[in-house]
């Protein structure tokens, strides 16, 4: 038996190409295009204007897969946590954070991760495999059309998503890409370049090419002011020092959709966070290739996980931090912690589940306890599927 096609694996010139193949037009793609990004449709017999012909095609040869959803979690600060079953005993997580005036989706590239940066539980959980297109692209189609549901919207709202979740995006960049491109399409979820964000450790021949294929915002995760820090904490920079990368930064805001490059910091009490290291920093963005890098940082308070041997430098040492690159000039963000009673916090996404050795008890442990939570409280209204069910009522958990 021939397996059926996932739509979701498609940009719209992919389901071009495939409606070719089933000697369709390009604007028959552009409604089907349509039906599952813009209206959440996975059912062909209900996508009401496609010909009745096209339809019968389409149930013998392709289908629209969600990822089964094994659990669904809320904070109480209003962000949403769900844990995706990709297979083989792995879990990914998309997180939705919502702010004023907009609704960010952070979504995982990769079942774990192989650079092992060393304060990310997701890096020290390894690397399991990359995920297909589909498998990305269905985080943002799950979270935007639950979420419709969920708050009665009738209008986008998801409207930014940040490529920060597990994994490294840029080592699965050929899977990453046609997803950037569904999440840009104006037939599918219209996202401006401004409003998609790929956060990469610092790939440097990757940030090349997307600066040629698809250039949206770039986040680095930096993290240090100097090599031999980071080669501790990012065991990339070996690879890509720090100097490649920032070359890499200056080539890529020729194409890039703003005219500054994020760079992610995370605070690590005693390990990176001392006055010395905010100067250094300074120096470095200034005179970098004797013109200096337009940036902005945005300082993350590390959240501690077990085994980690690092714990957050304490707020103080945050707001001491941020001010002497304020005072150089840098524009400096501390990152508000979101969803810590439901471990939604980056660096923590599916650490509680994608231990290695225990990922199939773990997760047949949470399939029990969503289960009984279902019963117990009417809460969480998603099937295995993927498919909304009925009142979406979200658990919380405290
Ligand atoms: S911080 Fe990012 S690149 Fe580093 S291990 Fe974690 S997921 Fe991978």
């Amino acid at each position: 038996m021939t397996s059926l096609a996932n739509l979701l694996d498609f940009d719209l010139d992919g389901l071009a190409a495939f409606c070719d193949q089933l000697e369709e037009k390009r604007f028959r793609a552009v409604q089907l295009f349509r039906w599952i990004h813009q209206r959440g449709e996975s059912d062909f017999s209900r996508m009401s204007d496609l010909a009745k012909s096209l339809r019968e095609k389409l149930v013998n040869v392709a289908c629209v897969q969600a990822l089964p959803v094994l659990a669904q979690r809320e904070s109480a600060d209003g962000t949403i946590k769900w844990l995706f079953d990709v297979g083989g005993g792995n879990a990914v997580e998309a997180v939705f954070i919502p702010e004023d005036g907009r609704g960010t989706l952070c979504v995982s590239s990769q079942a774990g991760c192989a650079v092992g940066c060393r304060f990310c539980s997701t890096g020290r959980q390894g690397f399991s495999r990359n995920l297909r297109t589909s498998e990305i692209v269905a985080q943002l189609w799950f979270a935007e059309h639950f979420l419709r549901q969920h708050l009665h919207r009738d209008e986008r709202v998801i409207s930014n998503v940040v490529m920060m979740g597990m994994g490294e995006p840029l080592q699965n960049y050929s899977m990453l890409v046609p997803a950037l491109r569904s999440f840009l399409d104006d037939h599918g979820y219209g996202l401006s370049r401004r409003r998609v964000t790929v956060s990469t450790s610092g790939v440097v021949p990757m940030i090349d090419r997307l600066a040629a294929d698809c250039p949206v915002a770039l986040a680095v995760s930096l993290h240090a002011p100097n090599d031999a820090l980071r080669d501790e904490l990012v065991p990339l920079n070996r690879k890509y020092p720090i100097a490649e990368v920032l070359d890499t930064c200056l080539r890529y805001l020729r194409r890039a959709p703003r005219d500054f490059i994020t760079f992610e910091y995370c605070m690590l009490d005693g390990v990176n966070d001392q006055d010395e290291h905010a100067r250094e920093l300074v120096q470095l963005m200034r005179s970098h290739a004797g013109q200096g890098i337009p940036c902005k940082f945005n300082l993350i308070p590390f959240n501690p996980f077990m085994a980690s041997g690092l714990t957050c430098s304490s707020a103080a040492r945050v707001q001491a931090f941020a001010r002497i690159l304020s005072d150089a000039g840098i524009v400096t963000t501390v990152r508000k912690t979101r969803g810590d009673d439901i471990d939604a916090a980056c660096g923590q996404l599916a650490g509680n589940v994608r231990d290695r050795t225990r990922a199939a008890q773990r997760m047949a442990q949470w399939r029990g306890v969503e289960h009984t939570a279902q019963h117990a409280r009417r809460t969480i209204a998603v099937s295995h599927a993927g498919a909304i069910t009925g009142t979406p009522s979200v658990a919380q958990e405290h």
